[in-house]
């Protein structure tokens, strides 16, 4: 069976971090015990939700990126990208600026403010699907308007899988649109605290099962450092997440996990319950490569390989053994 090509379409971003802690301490965590005042930044760190996607789902299949960056949008950035399978064609370069997204993190290095969202070149672009692209049989709509996320849907030929992630930002502001989108997918991903915010109910179980009534066949919950949850007709699953050593910067940490969970699905080309649930492990495994470095310095080598490592380890996590 031939590994089948994904479309990603997402944002491509410079991205300033702040964290509570001096990154480059060898375990950030216990430095930020011994000194609570101490603070790092990144400024200009190039992330965007496509470019995590992308990069995490090249260890698997062949991808197609939709996006758009400004003049100041590094080459040397999309010569990675093509380096690792990911075709480029449909990234534009527009006059002006990349978008930027500015997040500080709080001691724990899992919850984060946003301080700043400048849309840039997004606030005009019109998402055109280049050559060839429309008939890719795995579609990922990462976070970004909803709007332009229904746009790629549009020029789409009846894809096998969609699969759409969006943040607060959206679901605060853009309510009737993401409900129009939510309507038309088959797989939603979105974290804890936004299927809270979206469904109105506090209770997981509960709030997905109301996410499930709008459309979805399928919803994952994603749950940081505590893992993630599956929900479909056939049931529910929970992933856990790997125990890591050494958080760096969880940024980036969701794009990765659809970038793993889309690219196992789109080398196993089936979609049932149980290959979901395999799924879930090997986006579990990407985005515990992405949290170890700043940026997308963690996925630039990623390999089939590297994953296949992390799923065993969180496979031995949670066996139990026959009784
Ligand atoms: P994650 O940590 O998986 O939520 O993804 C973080 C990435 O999402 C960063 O690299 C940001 O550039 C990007 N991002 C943040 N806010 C938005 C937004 N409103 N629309 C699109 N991308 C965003």
């Amino acid at each position: 069976m031939q590994t089948k090509p994904i479309l990603i379409v997402g944002s491509m971003a410079f991205d300033d971090l702040e964290f509570p802690v001096p990154v480059a301490s060898p375990d950030v965590r216990s430095a930020a015990e011994s000194d609570p005042r101490a603070t790092t930044s990144f400024k200009d760190v190039v992330g965007g939700s496509a470019t995590y996607s992308a990069l995490a789902a090249s260890a698997f299949a062949p991808v197609r990126v939709v996006a758009v960056v400004g003049r100041d949008f590094p080459e040397a950035t999309l010569e990675t990208l093509r380096s690792r399978r990911i075709d480029t064609a449909g990234i534009e370069r527009a006059d002006g600026l990349t978008f930027r997204w500015k997040g500080r993190y709080h001691a724990d290095l899992v919850n984060r403010d946003t301080l700043d969202t400048q849309l840039n070149v997004f606030a005009n672009f019109r998402p055109r699907l280049a050559s060839g692209y429309g008939d890719s049989p795995l579609v990922l709509l990462g976070n970004i308007h909803p709007e332009l996320q229904l746009e790629v849907l549009e020029q789409t030929t009846k894809p096998e899988l969609v699969v759409a992630d969006t943040m607060n930002f959206w679901i605060t502001g853009e309510p009737k649109t993401l409900a129009k989108l939510i309507a038309r997918i088959d797989l939603l991903i979105i974290n804890d605290e936004e299927a809270r915010l979206l469904s109105g109910i506090h209770n997981l179980a509960r709030a997905a099962k109301e996410i499930l009534s709008r459309g979805p066949k399928g919803l994952i919950i994603k749950r940081g450092e505590h893992g993630s949850l599956f929900f479909d007709k056939d049931g529910v699953f929970a992933a856990p997440a790997l125990l890591l050593e050494h958080v760096v910067d969880p940024t980036g940490a969701g794009d990765s996990f659809a970038g793993g969970l889309l690219g196992y699905l789109a080398e196993q080309g089936k979609y049932d319950h149980h290959t979901m649930r395999r799924a879930m492990m090997h986006g579990t495994a990407a985005a515990s490569y992405c949290v170890e470095a700043v940026g997308t310095l963690g996925l630039s080598e990623l390999s089939r390989e590297n994953i296949r490592q992390r799923v065993e380890r969180i496979r031995h996590l949670t066996h139990v053994g026959e009784e």
